[in-house]
């Protein structure tokens, strides 16, 4: 047999399959099983941008590894229009998903990087099979769940001219967290101070719950790579589309970033290609989409967070995306008398007794006696929600009748859950 490299037979199980068996042997015992360990959006993809995909069904040409010239373009456009940062078509490299641009973009760069915990598990693990310089940023409550100035500072202090990236991700997986306009200016004079490159992953960017979601590239534009893609704000994961807009000054690291993928997978799909060029367009269709998306998201995380903390959870409300990081050390006085010290036991146990999975907070790299966890809310038909919110006029707020009506499998989980703590 031949042996594996080290770096891969070290890695620990992925904690959404692990999730996902552990759901299956729930379900063994017949209980119901609500599933809330998966990220995925719970909404359609835009019946407008099906149809391009449709329509280009039959474009067969490898595209240039760079991308589609039309949606390098519009993904420039797109940044543009939101952040208010003027790059061009140049500046950006597509891929089959941003995954694999972030490892991509750790296989070419020789640098630190800076990871804040908790954050999404594949930056680490990336970095676990790459052998990168990894450095964790530990966060708390106290900064959002995301990393501060004052975090980079001590970190960069000690050895001021070294090679850095640093990771941001807002809105955040696990916490639906956002940077404050403040919180961003400090931290952008901290990395422009250093030399500290950032690479912001903005997945969730269009699901910011107001609409506003704030980018580093506004204060640090010659220093911030923008990673975003289709998978989330456009409910298309399994189209696989991500891609990077970077700055003219780090051209040089964009341009490797091509030579590695134009060994590897060449160029992203070309259908999908040609149908993300009109979903990066915006537009009246794409923008009532996120309007909706926004506003279900939004009543539905405030609704599920007021019924978490009635329960005693430490919790922020999410500014975005799906998700929220229910904190449940206040109740670890009561959690130990029944044998739960660690996230990991109150996962299991939660899931045993009540049948409702999340992942521990340990997962997305959280010390394991912290107690913390990730709660993605995206346990509803999200279609038939979509299409009721977006009847509605756009001053009615979705109160709890309606999220009751177009939201109970995840409110029934929730509910769930809220009545097990109870319990304890
Ligand atoms: N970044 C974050 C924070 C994510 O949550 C995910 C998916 N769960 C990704 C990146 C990867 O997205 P994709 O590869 O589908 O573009």
């Amino acid at each position: 047999m031949i042996p594996l490299n080290k770096r891969v037979s070290d890695m620990p199980f992925s904690a959404t399959l692990a999730c996902n068996e552990m759901c299956d042997k729930a379900l063994c015992g017949e209980k119901t099983v609500f599933k809330l360990c998966f990220g995925k959006s719970p909404f359609p993809i835009p019946q407008e941008i099906v149809e391009v995909l449709q329509t280009h069904a039959s474009k067969n040409d490898y595209l240039p590894v760079r991308g589609l010239p039309e949606l390098r373009e519009a993904a420039a456009a797109h940044l543009a229009r939101t952040q208010g940062v003027g790059r061009s078509a140049e500046d950006v490299l597509v891929g089959p998903g941003t995954k694999e641009l972030w490892f991509i973009l750790q296989l070419v760069c020789d640098a630190d990087i800076l990871v804040p915990t908790p954050s999404w598990v594949s930056y680490a693990l990336q970095g676990h099979i790459l052998g990168s310089r990894l450095v964790r940023l530990p966060t708390s409550h106290e900064t959002n769940w995301l990393p501060s100035a004052a975090m980079l500072d001590e970190v960069c202090r000690r050895d001021p001219d070294r090679a850095r990236m640093l990771v941001v991700n807002s809105p955040s997986n696990p916490a639906g967290a956002a940077f404050t306009a403040d919180n961003l200016s400090e931290l952008t004079a901290v990395a422009r101070k250093y030399g500290v490159v950032i690479v912001s992953d903005e997945i969730y960017g269009d699901l910011h719950h107001e609409g506003k979601h704030l980018s580093p590239v506004r204060s640090y534009p010659e220093g911030t790579i923008v990673s975003s893609g289709l998978s989330k704000w456009c409910g298309a994961g399994g189209w696989r589309l991500g891609l990077f807009n970077f700055p003219p000054q780090l051209r040089p690291i964009l341009d490797g970033m091509a030579a590695v993928a134009a060994e590897t997978y060449t160029s992203a799909s070309s259908p999908v290609q040609y149908a993300a060029a009109t979903a990066y367009g915006g537009g009246p269709v794409v923008e009532a989409y996120l309007a909706g998306s926004r506003r279900l998201l939004s009543a539905l995380g405030g609704h599920l967070a007021h019924k978490l903390r009635a329960s005693g959870v430490r919790l922020t409300e999410p500014r975005g995306a799906y998700y929220m990081f229910p904190d449940f050390s206040p109740l670890a006085p009561v959690l130990a008398t029944r044998g739960i010290r660690t996230d990991r036991e109150l996962c299991d146990r939660l899931l045993k007794e009540s049948g409702v999975a999340i992942l521990p907070g340990s997962d997305f790299g959280m010390p394991l006696d912290t107690l913390t966890a990730r709660l993605a809310y995206v346990h509803f038909d999200g279609a038939t929600a979509l299409s009721n919110a977006c009847a509605l006029p756009d001053a009615e707020v979705l109160g709890t009748d309606f999220l009751r009506a177009n939201c109970k499998p995840i409110i029934d989980a929730v509910n769930t859950l809220a009545a097990w703590l109870d319990s304890l």
